[in-house]
């Protein structure tokens, strides 16, 4: 790797790893010098399918012969099927398409006052939803908010316990906006009970009760979407990361009762939901809306945490399905991911100074799972 450590001209928002990668497949990468690489990450849940998956790929080259793009004034059979396949698989009212996922919810932050004419938006502590300024401000993070200053008003930001949740929603609320499994800051899972007094709270004071699944959704916790094991139905969801296979897509997916809420020229953009990405995001559904897949992604789960909670200095081992994470003693998890990668060939990420975290392709194979933890005991050890 020699090019890119020298390369300038990327303005260093990200501290990038000395590696440059060229090839991958399934859950593998390649990189420039050919060594091969165990993927435990997935582009942070995006490859979910696998790199390169050959049916992506051919729906992709399928569609990028016949039309690239023509924009949201008018239909593509592609667009028209998935936002059908998203409603159907969810909440079964509409659907916005974006490219991203701090897109889908800037979409749910516009839905939701709108939905209320106003009203302030509840959100968690240790919760993330974007780098954009309304998902900025319902990132509660000092670190990632202050520079930024002035942020959109009217976030309020809780711990997400029932009790603070329910005191928090009012009147004046138009959304809870929670993640169901918080993911960027290390995988916390929120309890059902928190989940179901954040329900009952928008009911009783009529506000939106929005799941930001952009990490969690496409089966990535054993089930198409996080919400599903819950006991709990939101009023919106938020999709991205893995819809596309890998390439740019997200969507916001309302229930019936906020499906009339944007009229013509409330909201917009200009590439969302083209023939190609949606032709990709179409193939996706295929591979991972599959009942025999997501009860493996379960299985699988559970055997990674019970392997896992045996390493040494593993203090604590979090997840459902194929997101998780666990805990080291000390402050050894960013040094643990570098050498994970360097060393061991592994692709890990360290939420915090404490926490690496594993979001394998949910194709990954039990042997595979054995595999990487083992490359992380012989570092732990
Ligand atoms: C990654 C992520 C986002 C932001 O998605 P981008 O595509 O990076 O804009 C929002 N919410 C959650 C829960 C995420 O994990």
């Amino acid at each position: 790797m020699t090019r890119t450590q020298t390369d300038h001209h990327l303005l260093p928002t990200y501290a990038r790893f000395p590696v440059a990668f060229e090839r991958g497949s399934g859950t593998r990468l390649w990189d420039d010098e050919g060594h091969e690489y165990l993927d435990f990450l997935s582009g942070i849940s995006v490859s979910s399918v696998g790199h390169c998956h050959p049916q992506v790929v051919e729906a992709i080259r399928d569609q990028a012969g016949r039309l690239l793009h023509v924009g949201n004034l008018y239909y593509t059979e592609p667009m028209t099927r998935l936002a059908d396949r998203l409603a159907e698989s969810s909440l079964g009212g509409g659907v916005f398409f974006t490219n991203s996922g701090a897109e889908a919810n800037e979409a749910a932050l516009k839905l939701v006052r709108k939905a209320r004419q106003g009203g302030d938006i509840v959100v968690a502590h240790g919760g993330f939803h974007g780098r954009t300024y309304g998902a900025l401000s319902a990132t509660p993070q000092e670190a990632k908010q202050a520079p930024f200053a002035p942020l959109v008003p009217g976030f309020r930001a809780v711990e997400p316990t029932a009790d603070a949740i329910a005191g928090a929603v009012g009147a004046g609320t138009a959304a809870v906006v929670l993640e169901v499994i918080q993911g960027e800051s290390g995988v916390h899972i929120l309890d059902d009970e928190v989940l179901g007094a954040a329900r009952a709270a928008c009911d009783a004071h009529g506000a939106a009760l929005v799941f930001d699944e952009v990490q969690t959704g496409m089966g990535r916790t054993g089930t198409l979407w996080a919400y599903e094991q819950t006991g709990v139905v939101p009023d919106a969801i938020t999709t991205a990361k893995a819809l596309g296979g890998g390439l740019p897509i997200g969507a916001l997916v309302t229930g019936e009762r906020l499906a009339d809420v944007f009229a013509p020229g409330d909201h917009g953009s200009t590439f969302p939901g083209g023939p190609v990405v949606a032709a990709a995001a179409l193939a996706v559904f295929d591979v991972l809306d599959d009942e025999e897949l997501l009860a493996r992604v379960r299985e699988l789960g559970e055997h990674a945490r019970a392997r896992l909670a045996e390493l040494p200095g593993v203090t604590v081992v979090r997840g459902r399905g194929l997101m998780n994470a666990f805990d080291l003693a000390g402050g050894s998890a960013p040094d643990i991911a570098r050498r994970a990668l360097l060393e061991q060939r592994l692709v890990v990420n360290a939420t915090g100074p404490a926490t690496i975290r594993l979001l394998p392709p949910l194709i990954v194979t039990r042997e595979e799972l054995d595999d990487a933890v083992d490359r992380l005991g012989a570092l732990l050890s």
